[in-house]
């Protein structure tokens, strides 16, 4: 029996509108699909059950898409059926996502009652002219209000996204966003997640950045912008432990550790990406088809590598050289960096790529664990191409 820690990703394909920058599986204008979806989402957990029988779940996150768009008894009826269904751990990590405009205290109360234990809300911006340009539908009061209805129903791990990085976002700008999030409700929140903003294929910002009617930031200034950030936040007592996340009195997204950590996970839902028993796999993103390859679905109809669920639409065991590439480019976004001793034999073939890496002063080896520098950070993803071609260190 493994003895890692296991998680399980359930995903919820529902959006109020769809903002300009995202490319996750998400889509407005399906809320009539909510009733099938969790009847399909309960159908594939009962598939999964007895997989992952003489395995304890530790974390669970419920993500999308806007889980909060969800009546608290369906996120009633899909946790009460784990439990029934699963082995639980009892101190369970249970994340769910929000979003401001949909947050509400009775729902929260209903969220809490079931066993959420952490809410991740998106915010993203509290300039009003950014809030516009991501196609975001709240306002920065609604935001404030939605974190103290959070916590007044009682949550103390609390996450806020945010991204930095906009087209014409003047430093000024983003110091204002965090320096309100800090303060709100007293001591603002427990994590924070800060990304820079990416283009991403197929969006319309992508379209908006190909025509030329939007200019990317200047990379120079977004460094700046994160550099900012770090030192803010360490002065506000966070601690930076991934390349993107900040956290106070210890409380890490345990669910995305194990992601860095390259653990295992089970995932249900449309567009869910898993990896378990060695195995990667993806689910099948249309929402109805999902709900239609589920609807009559028994035990003896698996899906792809003999996974237990027919929703899967794509799978492939994972060779032992690409999990160790794995475990290294997302380990290293880490502070904690990877345990070099603990890794197979096979990575003497990538060791060229580290050896040069620490030589450049952007790794470095400490008790057998190596860790990015600041310098490293900044560039990971120079070494993580290296790392995927290895003959060019
Ligand atoms: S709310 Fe989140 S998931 Fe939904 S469209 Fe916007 S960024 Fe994407």
């Amino acid at each position: 029996m493994s003895h890692q820690p296991l998680g399980l990703y359930i995903h919820v394909p529902f959006c109020t509108v769809k903002c300009s920058y995202c490319d996750f599986n998400s889509y407005a204008g399906i809320d009539d699909m909510q009733a099938g979806w969790e009847q399909a989402a309960l159908k594939e957990l009962s598939l999964w059950a007895p997989r992952l029988s003489g395995r304890e779940v530790s974390t669970i996150f419920i993500g999308g898409g806007t889980p909060s768009l969800l009546p608290g008894e369906s996120i009633e009826r899909l946790l009460n059926s784990i439990r029934s269904a699963m082995r639980l751990a009892p101190d369970a990590e249970i994340t769910l996502e929000a979003n401001p405009e949909s947050v509400h205290p009775d729902r929260l109360a209903a969220y809490r009652d079931a066993g959420v234990n952490r809410i991740s809300m998106g915010v993203q911006s509290l300039d009003s002219s950014e809030l516009v340009f991501l196609d975001r539908i709240h306002s920065a009061g609604r935001a404030e209000e939605a974190f103290a209805e959070i916590r007044a129903a009682g949550f103390d791990n609390v996450n806020l996204d945010l991204i930095y990085g906009l087209p014409g976002q003047s430093l000024a700008t983003w110091q204002s966003t965090l320096n309100q999030v800090l303060c709100w409700s007293g001591d603002g929140p427990d994590h924070i997640s800060c990304y820079a903003l990416t283009v991403e294929e197929g969006t319309p910002l992508a379209a908006r950045v190909a025509s030329g009617r939007v200019i990317e930031a200047d990379p120079d200034h977004v460094a700046e912008i994160a550099d900012w950030t770090a030192d803010r936040l360490a002065a506000a007592g966070f601690e930076q432990y991934e390349t993107s996340n900040y956290t106070r009195r210890g409380l890490k997204c345990r669910h995305n550790l194990i992601y860095w950590r390259n653990q295992e996970y089970a995932a249900i839902g449309p567009g869910a990406h898993g990896f378990i028993d060695g195995v990667r796999f993806h689910v099948v993103r249309s929402p109805k088809a999902y709900i239609d390859r589920l609807r009559d679905a028994t035990a003896s109809l698996e899906g792809e590598q003999g996974l237990p669920s027919p929703a899967i639409a794509g799978a492939e065991r994972v060779g032992e050289l690409e999990n160790i590439v794995d475990t290294l480019t997302s380990g290293l976004r880490l502070m904690e960096g990877v345990d070099e001793t603990s890794l197979p034999p096979a990575y003497q073939e990538l060791r060229p790529v580290l050896d040069w890496a620490v030589k450049n002063a952007l790794a470095q080896r400490q008790a057998g664990r190596l860790r990015l520098t600041k310098r490293g950070h900044e560039i990971a993803n120079e070494i993580f191409v290296r790392l995927l071609a290895p003959t060019t260190p």
